[in-house]
């Protein structure tokens, strides 16, 4: 959930592509509990991340031929199974980046 534009190349498409496979994961039923447990996702900001990613993605001019449809129902089928649709600290996640990838932040 940080701003992409902070984001590396590698980070950047590597959290589009965590989207696109979170999307398959619940769809497919598999638990994304740990994910929320661990404050790492916020299933109703799925496809507003998604579109703010592939925003930058455009921007820096890398293909885009993936949509990711994740409606309101989507985030309601999540909402029932787990109570909730978790929450994501972005000072937390921005120096958790900062920590691990020294390319992210200087971009
Ligand atoms: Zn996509
Ligand atoms: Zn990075």
């Amino acid at each position: 959930m940080v701003d992409p534009t902070f984001l590396c190349r590698q980070h950047l498409l590597g959290e589009h592509k965590e989207l696109h496979m979170l999307v398959g994961t619940i769809r497919k039923g598999t638990s994304i509990k740990g994910y929320l447990d661990k404050d790492l996702l916020e299933v109703h900001n799925i496809e507003v991340r998604h579109r703010v990613l592939v925003e930058e993605m455009t921007r820096r001019g890398y293909n885009h031929m993936s949509p990711l449809v994740f409606s309101a129902e989507d985030v309601l089928v999540v909402h029932g199974r787990y109570g909730f649709t978790g929450q994501v600290s972005q000072v937390k996640s921005l120096t958790d980046l900062r920590n691990r990838c020294e390319r992210c932040g200087s971009v």
